[in-house]
């Protein structure tokens, strides 16, 4: 118990392993080390419900941006379309089954978890810190929370739709679909709702009650 409480309140500066007691920070404020100013930690941002408003918006533009096209291409006067899961799909079948499933896990599935679980913590934290049975999903979901958001991997396919138009344009037309829109927007509320997610911080509140 008491080394426990050692770990919690002190930190090493990751540059020049200067010994720090934390110390609880006004919102915003950056601990800085004050031997080589080098940044300590945050505030844990954690706003509750701002991020349930984040991760709603996120679930929002989850369904559009796999069903919907995410590039369309124009090529000698044929029209062709594609969405994620079908470009995954195709990769698949073409014999290149491991990418396909890459693919289809980091775009797909482990988001479409990644975002669940998450709403699923909120809405723990919310409501139904005193159920035992749902502290014990609480518990769980933090724990494959690590596994979930290494899996999740948007921003290097919002990169590729990007690298694909720019090599395409020359020799076909390219235009970005609905879906491009909505992925992009899935991406860019996941990346602020990892901003404001802050594990330890959910982990704090099984201690609270
Ligand atoms: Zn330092």
């Amino acid at each position: 118990m008491a080394m426990e409480a050692v770990d919690n309140s002190i930190t090493l500066c990751q540059s020049c392993d200067l010994v720090i007691r934390k110390r609880a920070l006004p919102t915003g404020v950056r601990a800085i080390c004050p031997r080589c100013h080098t940044p300590l930690y945050d505030t844990p941002y954690c706003s509750i419900n701002g991020m349930l408003a984040l991760c709603l918006t996120a679930i929002f533009f989850f369904a559009p941006a796999n069903l919907f096209p995410v590039l369309e291409l124009e090529f000698l006067g044929s029209m062709r379309t594609t969405t994620v899961i079908e470009g995954a799909l195709s990769v698949y079948h073409q014999g290149y089954w491991l990418v396909g499933i890459a693919v289809l896990t980091s775009a797909v599935i482990a988001p479409g978890l990644l975002l669940l679980s998450i709403l699923m913590q909120i809405l723990i934290i919310k409501y139904g810190l005193n159920s035992p049975s749902l502290r014990t999903a609480f518990k769980h979901a933090l724990k494959i929370q690590g596994v979930l958001t290494q899996l999740t991997m948007l921003e290097i396919f919002v990169i590729s739709f990007l690298v694909a138009a720019f090599n395409l344009a020359d020799f076909a037309t390219v235009s970005f679909g609905f879906g491009t829109f909505c992925f992009t927007m899935l991406f860019i509320m996941t990346l602020f709702l990892m901003r404001e997610y802050d594990l330890e911080h959910m982990w704090s509140y099984l201690d609270e009650r």
